[in-house]
């Protein structure tokens, strides 16, 4: 069976340590057997993952040539490959209950893909992956940091995040032009935050799309009330606020109105 041609398109940099894959698929905790890896490729990691019993192991694959060279090669997948467009599937048609993703993630979606753990956030229990070291760092880095910023929020209102390691572009075929690391994401124990969650994910938005502004300048478009403009809080600037602060603010803003 030829190996898969790597298609830059689709983000297709296929890892070639087995000891890292190994660690990627050992970094998973186990607790939340149903398992959806994100783009297994030539299966690098899902080998590992297989070999984990407890796991019940689903795979989601965009690419056709990979879909194909996994069923030729892992029996053991027959019916666990979904081969469509991770963005487009409704988690909810795959099982019920709690879910780990893992991953060594397309890069140029890693973004989209937080975005659609965040929508699914009561479901997803736990997320391992790999991604550019520096997008993981982000949503890594604490207030106050220049990296700072809107994912770091958002995952950080609801997940403990983990940087576990960096991986260099040499054991990729073919290598990326960046640095690589692989994060954990654990859910925490708030189901809902204290306040109005859609208000708060405009607020940091908002706030960190003119990031080098105080608060006051970039959440204007709110119109917010007098009470709340003259806050001492916003004299900071989005990257100064932690997660709580924000979840304050929104607080404030929502009793205002
Ligand atoms: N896990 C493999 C491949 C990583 S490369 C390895 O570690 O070697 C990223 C993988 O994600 C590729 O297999 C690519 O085809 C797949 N992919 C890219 N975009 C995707 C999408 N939108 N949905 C699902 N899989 C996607």
């Amino acid at each position: 069976m030829p190996l898969v041609r790597p298609k830059k398109y689709l983000g297709q940099h296929f890892l070639k340590d087995e000891t890292i894959a190994f660690k990627i698929a050992e970094a998973l905790s186990g607790s939340y057997p149903n398992t959806i890896e994100i783009g297994p490729g030539m299966g690098v990691l899902t080998k590992y993952l297989l070999n984990r019993k407890e796991l019940d192991l689903t795979c989601i694959e965009i690419d056709k040539e990979s879909v194909d060279f996994l069923n030729k090669n892992f029996p053991l997948l027959k019916g666990k490959i979904i081969s469509e467009d991770f963005l487009e599937v409704d988690l909810a048609t795959i099982n019920e209950g709690p879910i780990s993703l893992i991953g060594n993630f397309p890069y140029n979606i890693s973004s989209q893909i937080f975005f659609s753990v965040l929508d699914n956030k009561n479901r997803v229990k736990e997320v391992v992956c790999m991604l550019q070291k520096e997008v993981a760092e982000r949503i890594a880095s604490p207030h106050g940091s220049k990296t700072y910023g809107i994912l770091s929020v958002l995952l950080q209102a609801y997940y403990s995040i983990e940087f576990l390691f960096k991986v260099p572009p040499g054991v990729f075929f073919p290598p990326p032009k960046v640095m690589s690391g692989v994060i954990r994401l654990t859910r925490n124990s708030k189901e809902q935050l204290a306040c109005d969650e859609t208000l708060f994910k405009k607020i940091v938005k908002q706030a960190f799309q003119m990031r080098r502004k105080t608060l006051r300048n970039a959440l204007k478009s709110l119109n917010l009330p007098a009470s709340i403009v003259t806050l001492e809080l916003l004299n900071k600037r989005a990257e100064q606020l932690s997660v709580e602060e924000f979840v304050g603010l929104t607080k404030l803003i929502e009793s205002s109105k």
